[in-house]
């Protein structure tokens, strides 16, 4: 059984780890990691799997299905090759220096390799406290475990860079939380996800020796990530560290981009929670657009600034790649390759968005006039209160026949208030009209139009309401509806009537409910 998983855990063997062993909190300097075992559960149980990472590691049903997956990946047993430990990495929390932070509940169990070298690090989130856990018991409560569970395999079926997930898995142990932060602690149910991803390490790791002026640590660091993450760079010295910073900026222009794409607001982006590899990575008070609104927070502890605002994520983006190119400075004689990178994300995000519009409108490429064609239709979403993902998708049926006067018909489930649909009658025909005008000099035929529409513009997204309703299910018992749900998150782009329940507008009971509206980061 688990034949497939061997481990080769590079991360312990290349880089300095501390010498104490176990979870007692403290600072820990100079080292990267802790070797830290998974506290045990009482009652492990599985309660969903993703066929696709199990496959993906080489696990099949008998696996995925036996007592022993329940135990291992509830962290009450190790497989041989797993060497448990959590790492050491600090980050800006709302624009401000936290100091040492760390993987206070995620303890990775070691670095798979397939038989065509893919490295696959497995991480249990929930598995108990570490020396990184501060105050906190290194827990998490299974809504929070199902919506981290969800939601990355959900991205990665919607072709977004992320983090995976291979299991989640009930401890039958509570945790006390006090969901609303409002003074009324409660038990909930425990659970642990076991993530997936090539690498976990985040701005916050070289932020954390670059704070402590620990430049040998933060060179040896660069260097295993290197080597480890981007094994296609070549070269050496600054030369190096300006072609890897590059691309590390790059990739998160690329994904901030993804994000606006699909609506998805991450909520808590600070640079702890940012990957070096471009990944969308620790899914917390995330959310998904309804209604199209750039305003839009999901993050109740970010209600007041909104920093982690949906329109705000590609210069929130930008402003935690200028503190990692602060954090890495020291390994740079000359500042201008750090700039040279942080120009690159620029660039990267403008020509992946403009892809984007070029997809998302269905049109050949994105010309400079397309630029205002969209502002002013995001524009007219925000006032008219229109769904993001019906109405891209609505719009395919609008641009396929290239008609004049435009049929808004198609587009009319969008909308969630008949007044304002009303009131911005006169608009939105207009803005149709411009739309068409557009589509009859674009030089793509309608069936390629499309098609190409069609892939950019997902029917489903795991939208908020979507996510509780698989959680109110699951704490009553019927835990059926995750795997529902992540069936019906599977080809997102695809056609498929049969999941109507899923693929409609936010119903109204969900407006201004708790983990539909709005969530706390208490998890
Ligand atoms: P987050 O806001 O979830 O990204 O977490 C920020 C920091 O708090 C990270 O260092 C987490 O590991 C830590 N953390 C969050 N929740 C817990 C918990 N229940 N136990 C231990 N550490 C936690
Ligand atoms: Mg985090």
């Amino acid at each position: 059984m688990f034949d497939a998983l061997t481990f080769d855990n590079r991360l312990l063997a290349e880089l300095p780890g501390d010498p104490e062993t176990g979870p007692r909190r403290r600072e820990v300097r100079g080292a990267v990691w802790s070797r830290v075992a998974p506290t045990p559960v009482a009652a492990p149980r599985t309660l969903a799997v993703s066929r696709e990472m199990a496959q993906a590691l080489g696990l099949d049903e008998a696996d995925t299905a036996s007592e022993a997956f329940a135990q291992v990946f509830a962290g009450n047993a190790l497989l041989p090759g797993m060497d448990p430990f959590a790492t050491n990495y600090g980050g800006h929390q709302f624009g401000n220096w936290a100091g040492q932070l760390g993987d206070g509940r995620a303890i990775s169990l070691g670095e798979t390799v397939d038989p065509d070298g893919a490295r696959r690090e497995l991480q249990l989130k929930g598995a108990g406290p570490t020396p990184y856990a501060r105050f906190a018991d290194g827990r998490a409560v299974l809504r929070s475990s199902i919506r981290e569970f969800l939601c990355s395999e959900a991205m990665h079926h919607l072709g977004v860079p992320t983090t995976r997930a291979l299991s989640l898995v009930a401890t039958g142990e509570d945790v006390v939380r006090d969901m609303f932060y409002d003074g009324h602690p409660r038990p909930e149910p425990g659970a642990v996800v076991c993530r997936v991803a090539p690498s976990f390490l985040r701005f916050g790791h070289f932020e954390l020796p670059a704070s402590r002026g620990d430049t040998d640590l933060l060179r040896t660091l660069a260097d295993f990530a290197i080597r480890r993450d981007f094994p296609h760079l070549h070269g050496a010295g600054e030369a190096l560290y300006g072609d890897w910073f590059a691309e590390v900026c790059t990739r998160t222009a690329r994904l901030a981009a993804e994000w606006m794409r699909v609506g998805f607001v991450h909520g808590v982006l600070n640079t702890d929670n940012l990957s070096i590899l471009g990944l969308t990575i620790d899914y917390g008070p995330y959310g998904w657009i309804d209604a199209y609104d750039p305003e839009w927070t999901p993050n109740t502890t970010d209600a007041g600034g909104r920093r982690y605002r949906f329109g705000w994520q590609p210069a929130i983006a930008r402003w935690n790649l200028v503190r990692l190119a602060q954090a890495l400075s020291p390994l740079f004689g000359d500042p201008a390759a750090l700039q040279a990178g942080l120009d690159a994300f620029g660039d990267a995000y403008t020509r992946a968005d403009r892809d984007n519009t070029a997809r998302k409108l269905g049109l050949a490429a994105c010309r400079d006039d397309d630029i205002a064609l969209i502002r002013d239709l995001h524009a007219l979403m925000q006032a008219a209160e229109i769904d993001m993902t019906l109405w891209f998708r609505g719009l395919i049926d609008v641009a396929g026949d290239g008609a004049m006067p435009v049929d808004p018909a198609p587009l009319e489930p969008c909308f969630y208030d008949p007044a304002k649909r009303l009131a911005h009658d006169a608009d939105l025909r207009a803005w149709l009209a411009r739309y068409a005008a557009r589509v009859a000099d674009d030089p793509l035929p309608p069936e390629a139009r499309r098609e190409r529409m069609r892939l950019a513009n997902p029917q489903v997204v795991l939208r908020n309401w979507l996510a509780q309703q698989a959680i109110d299910r699951a704490e009553a018992g019927d835990v059926s509806a995750i795997s529902e749900l992540l069936e019906a998150m599977r080809r997102p782009y695809d056609d498929r009537p049969e999941r109507a329940a899923f693929s409609g507008k936010r119903p109204d009971w969900a407006r201004d409910r708790p983990g539909c509206s709005a969530l706390s980061c208490s998890s």
